[in-house]
């Protein structure tokens, strides 16, 4: 059988998928990419192109393509089995990378439940807290059922994960579907939904946070936040003392804290896990995207010993937590993870971040003389470029411009691979990136919106 011509993977492509978050009116137009390889830091299309992968293959990819550790480690796991499953029996990848997880989470942790994404991570988190208050305590706070979450929060695509969501355009269409949720403004400092400027800030996005768990007390099941940055939201960077303050109300009216770490896990923040930067340790952490290295599905959600003691007793008794999936805990996925956790611990990866992250903070402050850029917000190796029509007045463009893809495509002529968020262009790069990658990113980025910002 001869290999098909990219021509006909595209044609197929037009014929036969169903893209994600595609708007397939304008698929073609927006001249999509068709990747046939990874080296190293690079996609590779099918012409043989090759583009720094600045969004980290959705924020997911760690160290690159192809990276001979993890490679190996797939390979050497394949030669024992692919797969079996954990409901009710055990693997031996699945154990191991469990133990890792918890040497490596904040204090408390001591659980591991896995699932196969962010979205799933959140989904089993959620129904955690809801039967934790059932049978806590013989269930004397059974009433607890309410989640607060924030508003422009986005905890992944599942009917659960969705009701958590404030994205209008992403969530509310699916509104019929979902639970409710108490949702305080979110602490968008650029566009500030209390009024407000750095002078003038006194964290009342905090206050507001606190204000609705005591105004609910006793009906509050947990807080749900992202944790340290609200990624899908357009890279919206809390402020210092946001999730302190998240904790402390939730220990006041003895409600839990899950934060979802799925985007900002491994490393992203320049710690293991940003919550550390704060000193904060949730009831619940979510887990996914890094965890392979960009590699395959898999999430995890960590649990303390207090809520997995909930579900203990007779199996008569129905305390079981009833939730799995198929390919829970996969013995490749736990293989690629566990070199991934290696990689971390033999490549001084964590130790190299704040170079990377100080170097990245100085080249974005060179693009602020560009008059498209409205605002620049870095949470540790990541940062999101919020571009405006008109920067007094901090006004957009309008959406059906796309500015923020034709910025991207731009920037694609010069080698760099981007996905925006809207009007944000959205950098994610690796964690191993150089600085003369850094330097070619920046240059790329400004070519791109210089060329496609009138
Ligand atoms: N939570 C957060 C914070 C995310 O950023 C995402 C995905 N971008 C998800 C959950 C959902 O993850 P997944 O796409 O793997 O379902």
């Amino acid at each position: 059988m001869t290999a098909p011509t990219p021509a006909q993977v595209r044609a197929w492509d037009d014929a036969h998928l169903w893209h994600p978050f595609t708007p397939h009116g304008v698929y073609r137009d927006e001249e999509p990419l068709l990747v046939a390889a990874g080296e190293g830091h690079y996609l590779v299309d099918t012409e043989g192109r090759r583009y720094l992968d600045a969004v980290g293959s959705l924020w997911c990819n760690l160290f690159g393509h192809r990276v001979p550790a993890i490679d190996a480690a797939i390979r050497a796991q394949l030669d024992q089995i692919a797969h079996s499953t954990l409901l009710g029996h055990s693997a031996v990848p699945p154990v191991l990378l469990a133990r890792r997880l918890v040497e490596l989470a904040p204090a408390g942790l001591t659980r591991v439940f896995f699932s196969d994404n962010g979205s799933t991570a959140v989904e089993v988190a959620l129904k955690l807290a809801l039967q934790f208050w059932q049978q806590h305590r013989g269930g004397q706070e059974r009433e607890r059922r309410l989640f607060v979450t924030l508003g422009a929060a986005y905890h992944g695509d599942t009917v659960g994960s969705v009701s958590l969501g404030g994205i209008e355009l992403f969530h509310e269409r699916y509104r019929p579907l979902l639970f409710d949720t108490l949702k305080v403004p979110p602490p968008y400092c650029y566009r500030c939904p209390f009024g407000r400027e750095r002078a003038t800030c006194a964290l009342e996005c905090a206050t507001a946070l606190e204000a609705a768990v005591r105004r609910e007390g006793p009906r509050v099941a947990a807080i749900v936040l992202e944790s340290g940055m609200l990624g899908a939201a357009g890279m919206i960077v809390q402020p210092d003392g946001f999730l302190r303050r998240a904790r402390a109300v939730a220990d006041e009216v003895g409600a839990l804290l899950i934060l979802d770490e799925v985007a900002t896990g491994f490393g992203r923040s320049g710690r293991m896990f940003a919550c550390e930067r704060e000193g904060v340790a949730p009831d619940l952490l979510c887990l996914a995207k890094g965890l392979t290295g960009g590699y395959l599905p898999m999430a995890a959600t960590l649990a303390t010993e207090r809520i997995f003691e909930a579900f203990l007793g007779p199996p008569a008794e129905g305390r079981t937590f009833f939730h799995g999936h198929t390919y829970t805990g996969n013995a490749l996925a736990s293989a690629a993870a566990l070199a991934t956790l290696d990689i971390f611990a033999q490549d001084g990866i964590l130790e190299a971040l704040p170079g990377k992250i100080a170097r990245l903070g100085a080249l974005l402050d060179g693009l602020r003389d560009l008059p498209a850029v409205g605002d620049i917000r870095q949470f540790g190796l990541a940062a999101g470029i919020e571009l405006v029509q008109d920067r007094e007045r901090r006004r957009s463009y309008p959406a059906a411009e796309r500015r923020g893809m034709a910025v991207c495509r731009a920037a694609r002529r010069h080698g760099v691979f981007l996905r925006p968020l809207g009007d944000t262009v959205v950098l994610m790069p690796p964690l191993t990136i150089s600085d003369d990658e850094l330097v070619h990113l920046m240059d790329a980025i400004r070519h791109g919106i210089e060329a496609a910002t009138p």
